[in-house]
């Protein structure tokens, strides 16, 4: 059989929130006119063989009758997705003359095809574009809605035309795209600012939630808030990214990257410049928060990824679906699929959750509103089990407001303010850390860092004991309660923590004061 390879195109594509580089060979053979492509999945293949056949007719091209091998290599690599429409329209016509091999050399190529031939986005440019620079391949091409995507990454030449016909008019010179430009710095040019765009200034009241909000950002801690409905609680979460330092720039392009490869990004978005915030509602599947699928996407506490997880009516979600939290929150990456196709994502997240204090939501307000049975009640709380509670840090009581509270004049404090003090208190943990691979904030010390960072005088010491012994604290209890005086004593700029960094933590550690109340 008379067999020739008729050209060779580069791609790319995606695990993870890693992508590969891939080449695209065109082979032709004699026989009845037909288009096999080896190395993609059944339905990608038929569904990219009519987009791309279509999209050549229609942008004034004819493929002659032929049999046509495209093969996509490393054959070990998996491939999934419409990205490689472009690269293999582009091999079929070097093997026709309409475009000659030469101008696809140095080049990488991704983009699905319209019918029409028009070039439409695809999911995990800025990887690719990553991977380009690291390879050295000089000149990505990407349809115009990934432009800015990928020219965040700087260094290689960004061509993003808007179809297939454009494209060969700027291959052979008779049009010139301008290379795609983008300075990621300017993004940040706003210091201020977040995901949510809300400020504490606009809540009144509940200090002490908000003070609990406030260590629980200085330190990294996850926070439990408990309260009825309408206490507030949804909104203070809300406003939890706008008081957390700024991203920087490599944890922005670490935050995109996951957005990227989920497909969240918006036409013509650079980069996610702010912390993200995340609320999957209580019915999510295990799949939806932690990731899933036959070709792994990631799940909300990857796309939380360096921001906050809010988990609204915490016992309310499904057993199965917490549990399934419980690895990513203590190594920062959830591991997603089986086997060949299993998939590493990042998931360093700040966890906010909220529940109401009893079925009815009145338990423990003092006005005897409360419905539930003490089983009910007790029943309620476990549904939030041991584990999961052992990784929240913060536990706070949002009380229902009374009225002259809310009608209050005057604003509270803006949430620049609070994160002025968040900020400087990470700092003084960046210097603790420095050389602490893998521990950046006081709620990721270890036991040997805590003994070490976390020393108590003799006042603090007493002031302890007397607590594990009334309050029944664990040994992990006992840890977390030190950690949150550290980062009380950070707030106040001072190295030594106090007895009275201690007092404040075991306030902020509601949940043991309840149930050890509850055991007495
Ligand atoms: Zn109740």
């Amino acid at each position: 059989m008379e067999r020739a390879v008729l050209s060779q195109v580069t791609s790319g594509t995606i695990r993870g929130v890693e992508a590969y580089l891939v080449r695209v060979e065109v082979d032709q053979s004699r026989g009845l006119p037909s288009m096999t492509v080896v190395g993609l999945p059944e339905g990608a293949v038929r569904e990219g063989r009519e987009r791309v056949t279509a999209a050549i007719q229609n942008s004034g091209f004819d493929l002659p009758p032929r049999r046509f091998t495209i093969n996509l290599a490393p054959a070990d690599v998996p491939k999934n997705g419409s990205a490689f429409d472009l690269p293999i329209a582009l091999g079929l016509l070097a093997g026709t003359g309409a475009v000659r091999g030469d101008w696809l050399a140095e080049a990488c190529f991704v983009g699905e095809l319209g019918l029409d031939g028009e070039l439409r986005p695809v999911r995990g440019v800025l990887p690719l574009a990553l991977r380009c620079r690291e390879q050295g391949v000089r000149t990505l091409v990407v349809p115009a809605a990934n432009a800015k995507e990928a020219a965040v990454v700087g260094e290689i030449d960004v061509i993003a035309p808007a179809s297939l016909q454009q494209l060969i008019r700027h291959l052979a010179g008779r049009e010139r795209i301008a290379s795609a430009r983008v300075d990621p710095h300017a993004l940040f040019a706003e210091p201020g600012g977040s995901a949510t765009g809300l400020d504490y200034a606009d809540v009144r009241g509940q200090e002490l939630a908000k003070r609990a909000l406030e260590i629980a950002a200085a330190g990294q801690h996850n926070i439990l808030m408990v309260g009825p409905p309408g206490s507030g609680k949804s909104m203070l979460a809300r406003r939890l990214p706008g008081i957390l330092p700024p991203l920087s720039l490599a944890e922005a392009v670490e935050v995109t990257r996951v957005h990227s490869v989920a497909g969240r990004l918006g036409a013509g978005q650079a980069l996610v410049a702010h912390r993200p915030f995340r609320a999957p509602h209580h019915t999510a599947s295990e799949a939806a928060l932690v990731g899933g699928g036959s070709w792994p996407r990631p799940g909300e506490v990857s796309l939380a990824h360096h921001g906050v997880l809010f988990l609204d009516e915490l016992p309310e979600f499904r057993r199965t679906a917490l549990e399934s939290l419980r690895q990513p929150l203590e190594d920062g990456v959830v591991h997603v699929g089986r086997a060949r196709h299993s998939v590493t994502f990042p998931a360093l997240v700040m966890l906010a959750a909220a529940m109401n204090p009893c079925p009815c939501g009145h338990y423990g307000d003092g006005a005897g509103r409360c419905v539930c049975h003490e089983g009910q009640v007790r029943r309620y709380t476990q549904r939030v089990s041991g584990p999961l509670l052992d990784r929240i840090d913060v536990h706070v009581e949002v009380p229902a407001l009374p009225p002259r509270t809310l009608l209050a004049r005057g604003a509270a404090e803006s949430s620049a303010s609070i994160r002025d003090r968040v900020i400087a208190a990470r700092e003084r943990q960046h210097h603790r850390f420095r050389s602490s691979p893998g521990i950046y904030a006081n709620a990721h010390m270890g036991p040997r860092e805590v003994r070490d960072w976390c020393a108590l005088d003799q006042a603090g010491e007493t002031l302890l004991r007397t607590a594990i012994q009334k309050l029944h604290l664990s040994a992990r209890a006992y840890h977390r309660v030190l950690k949150l005086a550290r980062t009380i004593a950070d707030l106040r700029g001072t190295d030594a923590v106090s007895a009275a960094n201690v007092a404040e933590a075991i306030q902020h550690r509601n949940l043991d004061r309840t149930r050890a109340h509850a055991a007495v």
